[in-house]
């Protein structure tokens, strides 16, 4: 099922949702095997229901023991600067939000932000 509302922001083309992780984490594991194609489910932010992203634009993160996001949940937690920016990217991408990249203040990696 193709979504009305979420276009991939570099194909232009309407992403195809899922209900539920188990449907979407079906057919990632439809096209990994058929295709060979690694792709990861995750919740879409726009319309709260799930979609699939490549597994190569996945970063490694962790979570922050220290900072807290604006939902109260703990911030994720970048490596590096770079890893920070392209995950910065690829949320800017699929949900159109523009984040800033900064360093953690108790040296835990790198933090993403809205303002
Ligand atoms: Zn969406
Ligand atoms: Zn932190």
């Amino acid at each position: 099922m193709k979504s009305e509302t979420c276009f991939g922001k570099v194909s232009g083309k309407p992403l195809t949702q899922y209900y539920d992780e188990a449907e979407a984490q079906g057919a990632a594991d439809y096209c990994k095997e058929h295709y060979d194609n690694d792709l990861i489910p995750y919740q879409c932010a726009k319309c709260d229901l799930w979609h699939l992203s490549p597994k190569s634009r996945q970063t490694p993160s962790q979570k922050c023991s220290r900072c807290i996001g604006g939902y109260g949940v703990e911030k994720e937690s970048y490596r590096t600067k770079l890893e920070a920016r392209k995950r910065a990217n690829i949320i800017y991408d699929e949900q159109g939000v523009i984040l800033r990249v900064y360093k953690c203040k108790y040296g835990n990696g790198w933090h993403l932000t809205k303002s």
